[in-house]
């Protein structure tokens, strides 16, 4: 963890940043976060970050605390402060500390905003070569998966089934048998007749900003992308399959419940889609 974080208005080391007992973020977690990558000192797709902030922070009726501008110059002041050159930014604003705690919205109640930074190889992570392992689990979620809420005990659970069973990821699954996501990434499959596939956005899962850039980038490398549903025994049947986060950027896939997705080595799109990520993500087309 890096040293200086922003609460309210101030910068202070880590360990002196404080918020009260009585946030609501910490009651219910009655608040929404955003997790933006840094390569090369420059924050990564920033503007859908900070446009997907806006959002959850409109279906939740919270006020935000400053303008997504000054929001942009909080975590910029943060990666700067923190001397980061690559890593993360992780931004969280609650609806603030009452005097009472009552389930009902505060009068009067300012929101609550903090931030701070994680440095993390995230380009030449070791994952990258070797793949990951996912193991799926019940999506045990509420109904707006769409809003980035700090309310994160399912997803918790997931990936500590996942760690528990010798895997980096776990793949939620709805209650039709169909995957939704990673219990922090989103998640894709490459057909054997090259097509990727990816669930369609929806209430069932986060839009995810960096499943956003890979698909206008395969598609522009002429593959074929289709968002639709697909099940764990398509999954498993897969030539390739693959995760994209902020925090991962892109990350083949190589096992699902102990079966093998194709030879059980990171596939060459997924391999594809991570480089030309990176070089989207490090020109002036993703920064910012
Ligand atoms: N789904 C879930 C549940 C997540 O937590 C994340 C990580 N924020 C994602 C998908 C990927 O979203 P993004 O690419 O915007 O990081």
């Amino acid at each position: 963890m890096s040293e200086i974080a922003y609460v309210n208005g101030n910068y202070a080391p880590i360990a002196e940043a404080r918020v009260s007992i009585l946030d609501r973020g910490f009651l219910f977690a009655d608040g929404v976060y955003e997790v933006a990558a840094v390569i090369g000192g420059r924050l990564i797709d920033n503007g859908a970050h900070l446009a997907r902030l806006e959002r959850s922070l409109r279906e939740l009726r919270i006020d935000s605390p400053l303008p997504m501008a000054r929001i942009a110059d909080v975590e910029a002041e943060i990666v700067a402060r923190n001397g980061m050159d690559e890593g993360l930014v992780y931004l969280q604003i609650t609806r603030g500390a009452a005097a009472d705690r009552d389930f009902g919205f505060p009068a009067d109640v300012a929101p609550s905003l903090v931030a701070f930074a994680q440095k993390k190889n995230i380009t030449g992570s070791p994952a990258a070569e070797t793949g990951v392992k996912v193991l799926t689990v019940p999506d045990l979620r509420w109904a707006r998966r769409d809003i980035k809420s700090t309310a994160l005990l399912a997803q918790v659970l997931a990936k500590q089934a996942a760690v528990e069973g010798g895997c980096q990821e776990a793949w939620m699954v709805d209650q039709d048998g169909f995957v939704t996501e990673g219990s922090s990434s989103t998640a894709f499959i490459l057909t054997e007749t090259n097509v990727l596939i990816t669930r369609p956005n929806s209430t069932a899962i986060l839009p995810g900003c960096t499943r956003n850039a890979v698909q206008l980038i395969a598609k522009r490398q002429g593959l074929d992308v289709e968002e639709r549903r697909f099940s764990v025994a398509e999954a498993c049947a897969a030539k390739e399959a693959f995760l994209t986060s902020a925090s991962n950027l892109v990350l083949p896939v190589v096992s699902i419940d102990g079966r093998r997705i194709g030879d059980g080595a990171p596939g060459d799109t997924s391999r594809l889609l991570r480089r030309l990520y990176i070089e989207w993500a490090t020109n002036a087309a993703g920064a910012g």
